[in-house]
């Protein structure tokens, strides 16, 4: 399976890069997921040269935007961090980000926005480095790690990544449009699964593969296949999917009959996705059904990972 390159605040990772020479090591990434992918970690903040132990940062409110500047001697870094986050930006070549939270460089939701004495005037904001690069790539799949730690939106977020990382690794290959054609195949069911008007539009494009420039239709068909994972897939959009390739199976009335069971227990919220999939995918290995057998729905990352065993609660049920 490709192993997809993952941009990561280095604290994350344990390397000692905080204000106070500690880190922030995330168990789930520096362990659980740590096999699975290549690393790039980066420190705004030691990239811009502030080294460590250093006088801690935060955003302050001025007339013409927000300003990263030091707590006690009120340095002005904004223009430093904002050029080195432009650069970076330029030059990113990754499968998906994971960003500090709450990080005054580095968070994307909730840090807090300050006037220049008193308490936060609000916590909405983004950090100012994270801001660049969100900016600059907003079909990246990007999270923070307290965010990851909600099952549902660590299994969106590593779903994402390994497929972003797959298109990578094809479309900057000699890929041929027969082989966009067969991407395109593996990748119906998990495109429906998040979105079916584009998975609709991406059948189109790879329709009219062969007759048009390579470049064009290689910028169209990512857009399209990235601004479909970016939506949610839902537990409605899951069971439509589970039903489809069922329908593709050859089952005597009994097995379908209990299939359907399990698949409406997954509907009900009584078991993950993880046993209608299971059970579906052995049963496409065990006769002549290759097309669902070899649909990335059912191997979206690597199973050791094990993301698809949660109940969805009963709100995300709904969505
Ligand atoms: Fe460096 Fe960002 Fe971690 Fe701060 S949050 S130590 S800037 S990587």
């Amino acid at each position: 399976m490709t192993r997809p390159r993952i941009a990561v605040s280095s604290c994350l990772l344990g390397e000692p890069v905080r204000f106070n020479g500690g880190h922030s090591r995330d168990r789930f990434l520096t362990g659980q997921l740590d096999p699975y992918v290549e690393w790039v970690p980066i420190c705004p903040e030691m990239e811009a040269g502030l080294g460590t132990p250093r006088e801690t940062l935060r955003l302050e409110s001025s007339p013409g935007g927000p300003r990263l500047m030091t707590r006690t001697t009120h340095a002005d870094l904004t223009d430093r961090m904002s050029a080195l986050a432009h650069e970076r930006a330029a030059a990113l070549r990754v499968d998906g980000y994971v960003f500090k939270a709450r990080s005054p460089s580095c968070g994307i939701h909730g840090v807090p926005l300050y006037r220049a004495e008193g308490p936060p005037l609000d916590r909405r904001n983004r950090g100012l480095f994270a801001g660049v690069v969100i900016a600059a790539h907003p079909l990246l799949p990007v999270e923070d790690e307290g965010r990851l730690n909600d099952a549902l939106l660590r299994e969106s977020f590593v779903e994402r990544v390994f497929a972003h990382a797959r298109l990578r690794e094809l479309l900057h290959g000699d890929w041929r449009p027969r082989d966009l054609v067969a991407f395109h195949a593996r990748h119906k069911m998990q495109l429906l699964a998040h979105n079916p008007e584009l998975y609709g539009q991406a059948g189109r494009i790879v329709a009219g593969a062969g007759s048009r420039p390579r470049a064009e239709l290689a910028a169209e068909y990512a857009l399209t296949f990235q601004r479909a994972l970016a939506t949610k897939a839902s537990p409605g959009r899951n069971v439509n999917v589970l039903h489809h390739c069922l329908g593709m199976l050859f089952l005597d009335p009994a097995h379908r009959a209990d299939l359907l069971a399990v698949i409406d227990s997954y509907k009900a919220g009584l078991v993950p996705l993880s046993v209608p999939a299971t059970l579906i995918r052995h049963h496409a290995r065990g006769q002549d059904a290759s097309y669902v057998r070899e649909q990335s729905y059912f191997s979206p990352y690597p199973d050791a990972l094990r993301l698809r065993n949660h109940v969805p609660a009963v709100a995300d049920r709904r969505a």
